[in-house]
């Protein structure tokens, strides 16, 4: 309410802080500004305070761009004066003037958001070009090509954003003007050609318009400015968001800044420099450049980069020179200033730069993305450095990407077919169908297919097919191209700039040598060395690498809350123990009874007319489970492990079909037809409402006796083998009432007595109970009086606080996030209502019981947004399913060391 209404107050203002100027060593705005001066506006500025050479600029902030659509798209009267203002400014600094046809300045006009939404918001290049100041240009740099390169440059940019003009129409024009004049580089061309080319393009705007281009330099310039914040609610803009999660309304800064020129002939130069190795980690520095180029054409993927230093160069072989070899003095400056931006954001930085006859230029810095791999690699090695403390590094990984690192690696040992090789852009191995179109990825995962997407190079519309896809090839660009930043970004295994490979958009295939492989076709690749692979490659567990257990064990020093899994099976149990588990939060019992030469006397049990037919049954199935259970306690060697008994609906258990009827009446001496009237008989409307659960257990308690026997019976022979004591936690479920909690517990306890009878020990044990209802949670300070345990199982608990089965509700969730109805699928991320009664449980039942101990073992258990409210109304524990296990890990220590902040 405060923020709000000092909002309002601010827009009130009568003369708003609107534009913030950089430049010379000095700024009016810092990085802490990014919410109003964007990533780029707000990092141009820090830059330039760092005394690092950016060319001087004005950032108008994200507040204008509210009140761009506030007012149906029209920019604010007040907004002029000041933009004018700031751009003489600016033009002081930079030793030119907007407009002055002796010596024009020239400008770019770049958007910038709070998050990176990179390539998906519109920029203009070189703005400030018209007949007349095209020809200043010309005399100052003494260089009529480059002058109307630039100009020929700034039509088709122009065309293309402000003017909506197809950018294909101009680029068909150059080829067809190169062919005409046979020249084959664009560098062959000489002024008088790209003068041609001006009056081509230019003519291709009054074709397309109906109106000349714009010669009006204030027009061009207040287009521009508005075509960037109308780029924020571009098609691709918004679907950037929707997957990333990031609000419609924060809006888009805008940035105009003085043109530095890489397109100024053999000294000059742009590329791109991360400060880390963002694909391995590894502290050198990693980068591209073009020679005699501006702006995208280095991610474009229209010519092939150069490698930026030396030692890449030797690596990949390439004959050309780097950027090292090229221009030392430039290089050395950038080496310098990547240090100085990394020391000072204490992260990997992602820098795009120019280099303008033989001087450095630095024209943005953000923090890199970089591959789960780089990221841990990263994270570790800064701590070593001293440059972010052991705590910092916990919490920038992403835990919900950590994940990432679980997944399985190409067996080495397997035979491969390798049809091409590219870069290794992006760790990780991928095995999918052929697709040619992004679009078509998009469907085609929706029909649960596994897809590698393939593409010359990829661009911002491809984004979405991309997260579809299992992982990405493109045939050009460099490890620093579209490509490659996204798949790191996502996560997606990537190999690009496999240039030995040939792709045929229009047959849809895919060929190098004597392979060719069609849509459809499965086709692996491995993004950590940039093989292609046909067909299919056989995966292993990947080994869990040093970084990552350095990382673990400090994730470990910093949370508080135990990390149990949800295991059934030995199998389950030990994967948990391997990614460090400390204990199990919630083994299912049923499964067991479906295992071979179990099922029958399952059913006889549950078919049986009375107690002491169930009994029998029981009694067969009792050596089962204990053995079951003395596997599970071994494996565990004394760590926690919480059974849950007997929680499904019977039903679920019966035998359908006459062989199954027949087999199983056979068993039980009695006839098909009355079994087949018994099984009719247990049908129920809703059985997920219905006889399951405690309820179930309150009827045959003989079902909770039995499990219990087995258990405790179970913990004495483990824990004779162990030389330990084994102190299993049983667990009710589906309890609303502590009626109903009690006689459960009285059997448990009866059981308990005798079994220590017959053995001569005496067992430690606890009795708890799911809290999956919301009258549990309602009536918690009652249950908690006779529980020694509570365990959330918010599966259960989110249905029924919906009133919504999650099996039904696949159908139509969907729409109600995209509605906003809800913010995120209740099934994934705990849902506020359902917490607010977590909440309620856990005052309740700790109030009536003060060492009550609390986990949740539902889904829930592994998402990391769940932990965090997990720890804040202090938890014990979450449980999750094994592979969540170090996913969880990470994430309770961050809410231990940030409760309310998120990681990065
Ligand atoms: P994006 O957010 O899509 O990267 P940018 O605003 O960063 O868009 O600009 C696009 C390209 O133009 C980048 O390569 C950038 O370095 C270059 N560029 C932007 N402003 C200038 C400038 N003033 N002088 C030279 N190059 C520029
Ligand atoms: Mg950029
Ligand atoms: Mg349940």
């Amino acid at each position: 309410m405060e923020r709000v209404m000092k909002q309002a107050a601010k827009v009130k203002d009568p003369s708003p802080h609107w534009v913030f100027t950089f430049g010379a060593g000095r700024a009016e705005g810092d990085a802490a500004q990014r919410d109003l001066l964007g990533g780029k506006g707000a990092y141009l500025a820090e830059m330039s305070r760092l005394g690092l050479p950016v060319p001087p600029g004005l950032t108008i902030s994200s507040e204008v761009c509210a009140a761009y659509y506030r007012s149906g798209k029209k920019l604010p009267e007040a907004l002029m004066p000041m933009v004018s203002e700031a751009l003489n400014v600016v033009g002081k600094v930079a030793g030119a003037r907007f407009g002055d046809v002796d010596n024009p300045l020239l400008v770019s006009v770049r958007s910038g958001s709070r998050a990176s939404m990179p390539g998906m918001m519109d920029t203009v290049l070189n703005l400030g070009l018209n007949d007349e100041t095209v020809e200043g240009l010309a005399r100052r740099s003494s260089d009529r090509r480059f002058a109307y390169d630039t100009y020929r440059r700034f039509i088709q940019m122009y065309g293309d954003v402000v003017l909506g003009i197809d950018h294909y129409l101009f680029e068909e024009a150059l080829e067809n003007y190169k062919s005409l004049k046979g020249f084959e580089l664009d560098s062959e061309l000489g002024p008088e050609h790209w003068a041609e080319l001006v009056a081509r393009f230019k003519s291709i705007v009054e074709q397309e318009l109906g109106q000349p281009f714009p010669q009006d330099l204030q027009r061009q310039l207040w287009g521009a400015i508005a075509a960037v914040f109308g780029s924020w609610h571009n098609a691709r803009a918004i679907a950037y968001r929707r997957l990333h999660d990031i609000p419609d309304d924060w809006g888009t800064a805008v940035t105009v800044q003085a043109m530095v020129f890489g397109n100024m002939g053999g000294r000059s130069a742009t590329g791109v420099v991360f400060t880390r190795n963002p694909s391995t980690g590894a502290n050198e520095l990693y980068g591209e450049f073009l020679v005699n180029a501006q702006g995208e054409d280095v991610v474009s993927g229209l010519r092939t980069p150069q490698p930026l230093t030396e030692a890449a160069r030797k690596v990949t072989g390439d004959r050309r020179p780097s950027l090292e070899g090229l221009m030392p003095e430039a290089f050395a400056d950038l080496k310098a200033a990547c240090a100085k931006l990394e020391a000072h954001f204490r992260d990997i930085q992602d820098i795009e730069f120019t280099v303008e006859e033989g001087r450095l230029w630095m024209l943005q810095s953000r923090s890199g993305k970089r591959s789960m791999q780089a990221a841990l690699k990263i994270a570790i090695d800064m701590a070593g450095e001293g440059l972010i403390t052991e705590q910092e590094a916990v919490l920038g990984i992403d835990a919900a990407q950590l994940d990432q690192l679980l997944h399985p690696t190409l067996d080495p040992d397997s035979p491969k077919l390798v049809i091409g090789k590219g870069l290794p852009a992006s760790p990780g191995a991928a095995s999918g169908k052929l697709v040619f179109d992004a679009d078509e990825a998009v469907h085609l995962k929706a029909q649960g297919h596994t897809l590698i997407l393939a593409r010359v190079e990829t661009s911002p519309e491809d984004v979405q097919g991309m997260h579809a896809a299992a992982g990405i090839i493109t045939t050009r660009g460099g490890m620093t191209s579209h490509a490659a930043v996204v798949a790191r970004g996502m996560g997606r295994p990537c190999v690009v700039g496999a240039a030995s490979v040939q792709i045929d958009l229009e047959r849809e295939t895919l060929s190098s040598g004597n392979e060719t492989l069609a849509k459809g076709d499965v086709v692996t690749i491995d993004g950590s060395t940039g093989q292609i692979i046909k067909g299919r490659v056989p995966t292993r567990e990947p080994a869990l690498s040093s970084d990552f257990l350095t990382l673990m064990g400090w994730a470990d020093r910093h949370r508080r809350m135990k990390v149990r899994a949800n295991a059934d099976t030995p199998a389950d149990a030990r994967q948990s123990l391997a990614f460090g588990a400390d204990g199990i939060g919630l083994c299912r019992t049923e499964h067991m009874f479906f295992e071979e030469g179990r099922i029958v006397p399952m059913r006889e049990m549950i078919l049986a007319d009375d107690t002491d037919g169930r009994r029998a049954a029981l009694a067969k199935l009792l050596p089962m489970q204990r053995k079951d259970f003395v596997a599970l306690f071994e494996i565990m060697a004394g760590s926690p492990v919480t059974i849950r008994l007997l929680d499904p609906p019977l039903h679920e258990f019966l035998p359908h079909g006459e062989a199954a009827i027949g087999e199983v009446a056979a068993a039980m001496g009695v006839s098909p037809q009355r079994l087949k009237r018994r099984v009719a008989g247990l049908s129920e409307f809703n059985p997920m409402l219905g006889h399951r659960g405690s309820r179930l257990l309150v009827s045959f308690p003989e079902i909770a006796e039995m499990q219990a026997r087995a258990i405790f019976e179970a913990a004495i022979e483990a824990g004779r083998k162990l030389k330990t004591s084994v102190e299993p936690e049983i667990m009710v479920p589906l309890v609303t009432a502590k009626a109903e909690l009690d006689l459960v517990k009285e059997r448990i306890d009866g059981v308990a007595r005798a079994v220590e009878k017959e053995q001569g020990v005496k067992l430690t044990y606890s009795v708890g109970t799911m809290v999956e209802l919301p009258r549990a949670c309602i009536n918690a300070g009652e249950i908690g009086k006779s529980a020694d345990f509570f365990s959330f199982g918010t599966n259960d608990l989110t249905q029924t606080t919906f009133g919504l089965s999650r099996d039904d509700a696949g159908r139509f969730l969907g729409e109600y996030t995209e509605k906003g109805i809800i913010q995120h699928d209740p099934f994934v991320t705990l849902d506020p209502a359902v917490g607010e009664l977590m909440w309620i449980a856990v005052e309740r039942g700790r109030r009536s019981h003060p060492d009550l101990k609390i986990g949740i073992c539902g889904e829930h258990g592994g998402d990391p947004e769940t932990i965090r409210f997990c720890e804040d109304i202090r938890l014990d524990y979450v449980s999750c399913s094994p592979y969540r296990v170090p996913v969880a890990r990470l994430a309770a220590a961050q809410a231990a060391l940030s409760p309310m902040v998120k990681p990065r």
